[in-house]
């Protein structure tokens, strides 16, 4: 059922899955950007990387989304058409679409059930000597076991690109904050992740080598033209060595991006609350089974339950009816035609029938996730 299909039948509004949370700040600095009629990339995207540099402590290029970012990270450490990467098969298609862009294989890994991240043993075992990086996907926004994938990596040589799209914000169980340890992180600003810049993403990387080519790769290859924009210039007189795209982020998009960064502490928190009240809720439901996730570390960007009875599309028109928008994340990719695969993934075929994702966004209330569940109990009780 549709938002404005329930509105008319019922009076009420649905309880949405997600959506973006905009603020009176975002709105006035996005007319300033109009109001100076520079919308490119300059200012702005200056200001919004230098700040997220100050977050993360490490160097960061902005870009159009989260899977450029993913395509242009791996493009910068080296990928090359003909390497192999290990990444899980549960996740969104953007992790595979940019392995693919990048001219590379995606190689699909079965998960770990309790965190339904990447199960190392799994892809040791697709190990080849193709095997250039390994793609490490922070479903939900937990890390699983990344130190034993970094370790791995070491071991092998490969270079690792977080899919960090879920994880803004998150720490290690060190304190650490995702993206400012390990190798190359790249996050999405879509409009419902846990801050956004419209659409947009970024790449924060310890090398600086990889941070250079993915500036250049970000404007066509052009080399340098990134100091020349934020400079208001531009290049007339260029060399370009390597393939190159449009995946630059405009000031009008860096303009959002900078003054959720600033509410982000707030955003943060509330997703943190609303995933407490939820793990408080179910956390002794018979018919649901919650993922290990430390929400004191973790800042969710969805809160994922799995069913232990009665069937997932089921279960979401039935919530659907009473006013809850739930969702499905996600399809495993080697079910689809582009990335079959015929290997056995037998966690993943296990647990995605049952992975269902409640609403979580910030401007839910403690009273919206007890309504959700007391529903949840009443549509189960009889599944
Ligand atoms: C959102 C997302 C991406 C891609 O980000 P976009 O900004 O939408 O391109 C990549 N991986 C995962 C897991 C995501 O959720």
């Amino acid at each position: 059922m549709s938002l404005e299909d329930f509105l008319i039948q019922t009076g009420r509004e649905m309880i949405r899955l997600s959506k973006s949370c905009i603020g009176v700040t975002e709105k006035n600095r996005v007319l300033g950007v109009l109001d100076r009629e520079y919308l490119g990339m300059g200012d702005e995207v200056k200001e919004f990387e230098d700040n997220l540099s100050g977050f993360f402590g490490r160097r960061v290029a902005c870009v159009v989304n989260g899977t450029a970012a993913l395509h242009l990270a791996l493009q910068g450490a080296g990928v090359e058409p003909g390497d192999e990467v290990l990444v899980q098969s549960l996740t969104y298609v953007a992790s595979f679409q940019a392995i693919t862009a990048a001219g590379a294989k995606p190689v699909p890994c079965d998960v770990s059930s309790a965190t339904v991240t990447i199960d190392l043993d799994d892809a040791k075992r697709r190990l080849t000597s193709k095997t250039k990086a390994v793609m490490p996907v922070h479903y939900t926004g937990g890390i699983g076991n990344l130190d034993d994938v970094n370790a791995f990596a070491r071991e092998k040589g490969l270079r690792v690109i977080e899919d960090a799209a879920h994880a803004f914000g998150t720490r290690d169980d060190k304190g650490q904050l995702v993206g400012s340890f390990g190798d190359v992180a790249c996050f999405s600003f879509d409009g419902i992740k846990n801050i956004t810049s419209g659409e947009g993403g970024c790449v924060v990387a310890h090398d600086k080598e990889v941070l250079e080519q993915v500036r250049n790769a970000r404007l066509l290859g052009v080399e340098k033209d990134t100091e020349r924009r934020f400079q208001s210039g531009r290049s007339w007189e260029f060399d370009v060595v390597r393939q190159g795209w449009r995946f630059h982020m405009s000031n009008i998009m860096a303009a959002i991006g900078i003054e959720q960064l600033k509410r982000f502490p707030k955003l943060a928190a509330k997703r943190q609350t609303l995933a407490k009240r939820y793990v408080q809720r179910l956390d002794s439901c018979p018919w649901v089974e919650l993922l290990d996730i430390d929400f004191d570390r973790v800042v969710p960007h969805i809160f994922v339950v799995k069913l232990r009875r009665g069937g997932k599309e089921g279960f979401q028109k039935s919530m659907a009816k009473v006013g809850v928008q739930t969702g499905s994340h996600y399809l495993p990719n080697h079910l689809l035609t582009f990335f079959k695969d015929s290997a056995e993934f037998p966690a993943t075929m296990e647990v995605f029938p049952r992975l269902v994702s409640l609403p979580l966004h910030p401007d839910l209330s403690a009273g919206d996730v007890d309504f959700v569940c007391d529903q949840l109990y009443s549509v189960l009780k009889d599944a």
